[in-house]
């Protein structure tokens, strides 16, 4: 009796020990591992700091835009479409962040309203506002480590308006290693290559579209299809009235994943050619 009570005791001791370990093991795992984001909200300040020690310092700045897509795309897809494309391409790099997006951008005139300005919920802003947001964010990001800001845009309308900020930046920035880019090629991919690999597959320019036809909305399946109204899908009569530019109706998320692959694609591979140390 007295013998097994002994053991018995050694037997839960031991059990116990194991526990302690187990629990001590998983706590200092817990601690020990990385976050594995890109996305800079996602991070506390001493992350950040770690992660441009560790190399990182490449920063992507997506630019969104908060405009109408027809009856059948909610206002946010500028916005949530190059949330998720630029975190894909901060992946692939290996030695990027990513910024929030900016879904604030000039849209058009309020008074009278212009381009999407004429319909309900498009939000716009100055010109020289969104230039100079642009300008303040990457002086902000080179203060704090960065050495390659990369300006991505997911609307046609600043384009131009992305090259005159880098191109500033870059002239203030001449006697340092730190440069602004603003990668082109990311919206090219999403309305001029992504559009052709359409036609190659038969698709129609009049379905493809410019605004809210099957590039746009396919994409817009692949990345969230829950930001598609798939029953109001129609082909545009005028697209000044219901502000659709192509046919929607044959998008689906298959063909949408083969441009999110194509843009990320395209954009790395420009985003390592601008970013390679003179
Ligand atoms: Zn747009």
């Amino acid at each position: 009796m007295r013998c097994s009570g002994y053991m018995m005791a050694g037997v839960t001791r031991l059990a116990l020990l194991l526990a302690v370990l187990v629990s001590v093991v998983a706590a200092l795992h817990a601690v020990a591992q990385p976050t594995t984001s890109v996305y800079l909200e996602d991070l506390t300040w001493t992350e950040v700091r770690e992660a441009t020690g560790a190399g990182k310092t490449t920063v992507i700045v997506p630019i969104g835009g908060t405009e109408q897509s027809g009856p059948h795309m909610a206002l946010g897809k500028h916005n949530v479409r190059v949330k998720a494309l630029a975190g894909k391409i901060a992946a692939a790099l290996g030695n990027a962040l990513v910024a929030p997006v900016l879904a604030y951008v000039p849209e058009g005139k309020s008074s009278p309203p212009t381009q999407h300005m004429r319909f309900p919920g498009t939000i716009t802003i100055p010109d020289d506002t969104f230039d100079q947001t642009l300008q303040s964010v990457a002086r902000g990001f080179r203060l704090h480590g960065f050495k390659d800001v990369v300006f991505i845009g997911d609307h046609g309308g600043y384009q131009k308006a992305m090259g005159r900020a880098a191109d500033a930046l870059n002239r203030e920035w001449a006697s340092t290693s730190v440069r602004a880019h603003a990668i082109g090629e990311y919206y090219r991919a999403a309305t001029k290559d992504f559009p052709k690999l359409l036609r190659e597959k038969g698709f129609k320019e009049s379905e493809i579209g410019t605004h809210a036809g099957v590039a746009d909305t396919s994409l817009m399946l692949a990345i969230d299809p829950s930001l598609v109204r798939v029953d109001r899908l129609h082909s545009a009569g005028n697209s000044k009235v219901d502000g659709v530019a192509g046919d929607p109706r044959r998008s689906s998320a298959e063909l949408g994943k083969l441009g999110v692959d194509l843009i990320v694609k395209r954009t790395v591979e420009a985003i390592q050619r601008a970013t390679t140390r003179r």
